[in-house]
């Protein structure tokens, strides 16, 4: 099977084979479909498993079937570190690469926070974003809005949860539209994980790879 058969737009086909991607990983081939059709997912995925694509092909995907006019950030992944961002940042650029107009942030510890903050005003369609530094920018930064959010991403959800982020992700979720579409990736699954997905995610379809 190849990407081909995942009914994905041209622009994102030319971005997979640029970066040599031409087999769907197992994780990828599960979660692009139920992805593309706007269902929340679980996924157990570990790092290795092409798990940033599994989620960054559809997100995509979706904002090119729905253009907006106006400038709005309508996607946020929530990832535990800055190094993860930054490498969830590349993927996405690169898949994005031949789409016109999509737009990534990061908002993530350790960066100039004025600068990202300028960064963020401007609105861009994806923000990748720690979960600390992201609620910093939402209380601080009056010209960010998260009201037009339609897809969150929880990237290795359990690492944030060790990271101390449980009351972090509790605000954001109460901040983001409820009417969303929500996918959490964790490599584990505990009582903890379970309060995450019952505060998080409505109806999800299981991906146990
Ligand atoms: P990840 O689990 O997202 O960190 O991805 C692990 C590694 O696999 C990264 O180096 C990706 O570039 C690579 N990768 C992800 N999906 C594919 C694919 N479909 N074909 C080839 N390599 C891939």
């Amino acid at each position: 099977k190849s990407f081909n058969s995942l009914s994905l737009s041209r622009p994102i086909l030319k971005g997979l084979n640029a970066l040599g991607y031409t087999t769907p990983s197992p994780i990828q081939s599960a979660s692009i479909p139920i992805a593309l059709l706007g269902k929340d997912i679980i996924a157990g995925a570990v790092t290795g498993s092409g798990k940033t694509a599994a989620f960054m092909i559809p997100i995509i995907e979706r904002l090119l079937y729905k253009p907006t006019t106006m400038p709005a950030t309508r996607v946020i992944v929530l990832t535990p570190t800055r190094e993860l961002a930054l490498q969830i940042s590349d993927v996405g650029k690169k898949i994005a690469k031949f789409v016109n107009g999509v737009s990534f942030g990061l908002a993530v510890g350790g960066l100039n926070l004025r600068q990202q903050e300028q960064q963020l005003k401007s609105r861009p369609d994806i923000v990748i974003a720690t979960p600390g530094r992201f609620i910093d920018h939402i209380r601080n930064s009056p010209s960010f809005s998260v009201d037009s959010v339609e897809i969150l991403v929880l990237d290795e959800a359990d690492r944030m949860l060790e990271e101390g982020f449980q009351d972090e992700l509790s605000e954001i979720m109460s901040l983001l539209p409820s009417k969303r579409q929500t996918m959490l990736f964790s490599a584990t699954m505990n009582s903890r994980i379970k309060q995450l997905i019952s505060l998080s995610l409505k109806q999800p379809v299981r991906i146990m790879i």
